[in-house]
């Protein structure tokens, strides 16, 4: 109804006569009007027809006018229904019992038409306005709780992310849903529960309010909620422990045996997490605490699913972003020996002489052979020849700086590469490593394995051309012949 016109009117009225005359008069002023001579329907036509405006006859044969009236106020459905009272009462007395009953209005009988209509049509107006207010305020309030609430969950969820990125671990993410959940509700008592294989057995994985407590075994026939939580996949609310059927037996079992139990309300939440198990969140009341209600369940249900999404977004980022680090970093090493391989060296190398270049500083490479290493393979096997240049590997990267690179660059041979070190910090760095090698045993088993190494060092001078990188290989590599041709296991610039 939008307009004064069109209104629906209910009229009760025990006078017959009264009641056609209004029902004709409203009619022809286009309204809806039902019409109720036995005051004994009238609450039954009020809840079916929902009117607009009701017009009641104070004095009515079966039940008071008044009476009725005071039921229809009382009644939340119909608190802003405007109620026009009429009766052949004495305007005062009439006037002030309606009212203080919430009437909107009372008119005597005998009436006179333009007035009554003048009436009808100013309690019409009133009544449209106020229901209008009050449905603005609910829906304003239910928009605002709504907003206060999300974004309570949001600021939450952006926590809980920040702690999940730092620790993924099953444990450690049940720690924080408990905590979290728990503090988002307010409730103090939030546990994680985990089905053991068999259905009988669940293990509290974490409970909120006890941060020491790890994997406690709990029979799940004494928790319902769980159990049906658990069978439907759906959230489970008992407000009361002590008159839900669904506790009808465990109360009957903590009588037999004589238990108090401070439970007031439970709820249980299903929930599944990638990767780790599935679950239920349990939340508890006490005694003396609140009931909890289905909007609780609700609210508990989108704060625990937002958590669960928050929590695999964070996980799939993890995954993704080690996925994609590893396989780069993989891309640049040597799978035998855990050095950089030839072509990350080059890259590399590259770039460390753009900034010898633009920074002028010192620079060496070192490139090492092993010695005769034909014969450890020969003799001892090519296992045992894989194992010695995987323990080069080791120990080259090792004796290095974490500044400095070392790279395998071909079979059995190796490059160290020395930022900020000029040629002789290179070669006695070349000694000492020549000596480390000469003194490791590389047997793993059985007699022992000894070789040897030779050593070519090449630097960039700072006040010299700025080489290529293939040219310092080529130079260290011309180094490396010399110490071969003059009898091996021995460092030449
Ligand atoms: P030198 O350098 O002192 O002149 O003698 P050498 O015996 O070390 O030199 P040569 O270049 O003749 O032989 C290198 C050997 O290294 C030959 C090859 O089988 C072996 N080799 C290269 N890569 C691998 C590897 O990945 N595993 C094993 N087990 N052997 C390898
Ligand atoms: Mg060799
Ligand atoms: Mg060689």
């Amino acid at each position: 109804m939008t307009t004064r016109e069109g209104a629906t009117i209910l009229v009760a009225d025990d006078d017959e006569v009264l009641l056609n005359t209004l029902v004709w008069i409203l009619k022809d002023r286009g309204h809806d009007v039902v019409a109720v001579s036995d005051s004994s329907t009238l609450l039954t036509r009020l809840s079916e027809v929902s009117p607009d405006l009701l017009m009641l006859d104070i004095m009515m044969p079966k039940v008071d006018g008044l009476q009725i009236l005071e039921k229809i106020k009382g009644d939340d459905r119909w608190r802003d229904l405007p109620v026009l009272m009429i009766s052949s009462m004495s305007p005062e007395d009439g006037t002030v019992k309606s009212l203080g009953l919430g009437a909107s209005d009372f008119i005597a009988k005998p009436f006179r038409v333009k007035e009554l209509l003048a009436r009808v049509d100013a309690h019409l107006r009133t009544g449209m306005a106020l229901r209008q207010a009050r449905d603005e305020a609910r829906e304003q309030a239910a928009e605002a709780k709504a907003r206060a609430e999300e974004a309570a969950i949001r600021a939450e969820m952006v926590d809980i992310l920040h702690e999940v990125t730092d620790a993924l671990k099953a444990e450690e993410i049940y720690h924080i849903l408990a905590r979290r959940v728990a503090h988002v509700l307010n409730i103090t008592k939030c546990s994680l529960v985990i089905p053991q294989p068999g259905g009988e057995v669940g293990l509290v994985v974490v409970a909120s309010d006890n941060p020491m407590l790890r994997n406690l075994e709990i029979q799940l026939d004494g928790y319902p909620e769980i159990r049906k939580a658990l069978d439907t996949n759906q959230p489970v609310l008992v407000a009361d422990v002590q008159d839900d059927p669904l506790y009808t037996e465990v109360r009957e079992r903590w009588q037999r045996d004589g238990v108090q139990v401070p439970t007031k309300s439970v709820i249980a939440i299903p929930f599944s997490l990638k990767g780790a198990q599935s679950g239920v969140f349990f939340l508890r009341t006490l005694d003396q605490g609140v009931t909890l209600t289905q909007s609780d369940v609700a609210f508990a249900d989108q704060v625990i699913k937002t958590a669960i999404n928050a929590i695999e977004k964070a996980y799939e980022l993890e995954t993704v972003q080690s996925d994609k680090e590893r396989y780069r970093w993989l891309a640049t090493i040597d799978a035998l020996t855990g050095c950089l391989n030839r072509r990350a060296l080059m890259e590399r190398l590259e770039r460390e002489l753009n900034r010898v270049s633009r920074y002028r500083t010192e620079f060496s490479v070192l490139m090492i052979d092993l010695d005769r290493f034909k014969n450890v393979n020969d003799s001892r096997g090519h296992l045992v020849g894989d194992s010695m240049l995987r323990q080069m590997g080791d120990l080259l990267r090792r004796e290095v700086r974490s500044v400095d690179l070392a790279a395998r660059y071909g079979g059995e041979e190796f490059v160290i590469v020395l930022p900020e070190t000029d040629v002789d910090g290179a070669l006695v760095f070349a000694e000492r490593l020549r000596k480390r090698v000469m003194q490791t045993n590389f047997a793993e088993t059985g007699d022992p394995l000894n070789i040897t190494v030779s050593i070519g060092v090449a630097s960039a001078e700072p006040d010299g051309d700025v080489p290529t990188a293939d040219s310092l290989i080529a130079r260290a590599d011309a180094a490396l012949y010399r110490a071969k041709n003059e009898g091996r296991n021995r460092v030449r610039p």
